[in-house]
């Protein structure tokens, strides 16, 4: 780190140094741009760094509902507002017991570079809350969606600051929640985004992360003369990500071997195709079941309390479940069994030691903030759509989100070459994101 991205970074850890998750995401960014920084020092005259570690606002409040067996439940919602430098506050609502106000934070940091990686005009933002969907009837959902949005509702817009889904918040909860907006603030607008296309939602959201991740591992193994037909590949996560991140897999002719919950993964060696993926969005979409119905049902291996990076060799890993879920162990073992490409669906999957060993070995490494972005930039089309009061039709969205993710993985590159770290795509992501955003910051002057 540089003497000034040093400052800022120990100010930080001062003042939040509880707060783990958005420390490391934050030292990951700073030392990036540690570099950079160097050779533009109008940044540092501005205070550009210690303004974009704090967010402009954030917001904690009481949530009570009343659960089916007629008690009183309560949680705490949070809303941190990042950076509205680009554009209005976007990024998604996350609803699970382990929320605190430290991952919402490192969230919304890493929401603001990988906003502006997209080439759209969003800011960076993320909220949710510790309540658990996970075992709750549907009528508890909806209690709890409207209590949350009771609150949530004046601090949002379609022009001030967008939410979407994010572990534990999907279509269902998405609609509870729209739903509740409009009751409140009797109008119907994009306040939300991953809306039922029947009202409002954008063709190809619910694929557009597990697309993109892949479009991006594409664009990455290209740089080697690759393709992903043939590959092995293990995933982890079987949500919303892992479920689109299989079927784009699956159908540019990959074989994927594994899927995870935080109960267990299941290794299945003769590879996952489309009519087992179909079982598995009926088992978790619908039933909302455990991962470990998978391999009753087709006999394969189940290993309790795994993930699956240790249990079987493949080429390729796209973590796609939840933070630090690859330690530098398992990175190692990875390697050792040929993996040569890492892309991450999910947010910051894997640990600060791994990464650097990962770069370090020369594995093809695609960092959270741009392979998955398909999944915001999808989200800021599903807004001009909603501005302009059109739909387009799939493929048109599915084309919009491709060239997004080949620009994307462009960017990266070319940011990477400028400071002589050719090939890494973390530095190379948090340069070409933060540059747009600093540049705004300055031009707004000190706000
Ligand atoms: P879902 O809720 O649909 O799925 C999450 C999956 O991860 C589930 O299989 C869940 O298992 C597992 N999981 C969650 N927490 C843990 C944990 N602490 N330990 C082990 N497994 C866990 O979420 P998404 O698929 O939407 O999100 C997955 C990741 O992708 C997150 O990191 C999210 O931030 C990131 N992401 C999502 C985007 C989106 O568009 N949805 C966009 C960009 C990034 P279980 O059911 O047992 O909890």
């Amino acid at each position: 780190m540089s003497e000034y991205t040093d400052k800022v970074y120990n100010q930080l850890k001062q003042k939040y140094y509880w707060e783990n998750e958005f420390l490391q995401a934050a030292k990951e960014v700073l030392d990036s741009l540690s570099p950079f920084l160097e050779n533009a020092p109008k940044y540092q005259w501005s205070k550009i760094l210690e303004r974009i570690v704090e967010p402009e606002r954030t917001i904690i409040f009481r949530v009570p509902w009343v659960d089916d067996k007629g008690e009183v439940q309560v949680n705490t919602g949070y809303r941190v507002e990042f950076n509205s430098a680009i554009g209005p506050y976007k990024g998604g609502l996350r609803f699970h017991s382990s929320v605190n106000l430290g991952i919402l934070k490192f969230l919304g940091f890493e929401q603001i570079f990988k906003n502006s990686l997209t080439g759209l005009p969003l800011g960076g933002g993320k909220g949710g809350s510790d309540f658990a969907p996970k075992g709750k009837s549907d009528n508890e959902v909806m209690a709890f969606c409207q209590s949350f949005m009771n609150e949530l509702f004046r601090h949002i817009g379609a022009n001030r600051d967008v939410p979407a889904g994010d572990i534990g918040v999907g279509g269902r909860e998405i609609g509870y929640l729209f739903g509740q907006y409009k009751k409140l603030q009797n109008t119907f607008e994009g306040v939300l985004t991953g809306k039922g296309f029947n009202w409002g939602g954008s063709m190809i959201r619910p694929e557009a992360t597990g697309y993109g991740a892949v479009y991006f591992a594409q664009e990455m193994l290209k740089t080697r003369g690759e393709s992903l037909e043939g590959k092995t590949v293990l995933i982890s996560g079987s949500g919303n990500v892992s479920q689109y991140t299989l079927e784009k897999l699956i159908s540019l002719g990959s074989k994927v071997i594994s899927l995870s919950d935080s109960s267990g993964s299941i290794i299945d060696r003769e590879g996952i195709d489309s009519e087992k993926l179909e079982y598995i969005m009926d088992l978790k979409n619908n039933r909302r079941k455990r991962i470990k119905e998978y391999a009753d049902e087709y006999g394969c291996e189940y290993h309790e309390g795994k993930r699956p990076w240790e249990l079987a060799k493949a080429d390729i890993a796209a973590p796609c479940a939840t933070q630090n879920e690859i330690s530098l162990e398992e990175a190692k073992t990875m390697v050792n069994n040929g993996v040569g490409c890492i892309f991450e669906g999910a947010n910051m999957p894997t640990e600060p030691e791994a990464v650097d060993f990962l770069i370090g070995k020369k594995v093809l490494f695609g960092p959270g903030k741009a392979a998955n972005a398909g999944g915001v930039a999808t989200s800021g089309l599903e807004m001009s759509q909603n501005s302009m009061r059109i739909a387009w039709s799939r493929e048109e969205v599915d084309n919009k989100l491709h060239n997004i993710m080949i620009n994307i993985h462009q960017a990266c590159v070319n940011a990477a070459e400028e400071v002589n770290a050719p090939g890494n795509y973390v530095d190379g992501a948090n340069i070409a994101g933060f540059k747009k955003v600093a540049d705004a910051m300055l031009e707004q002057g000190v706000v």
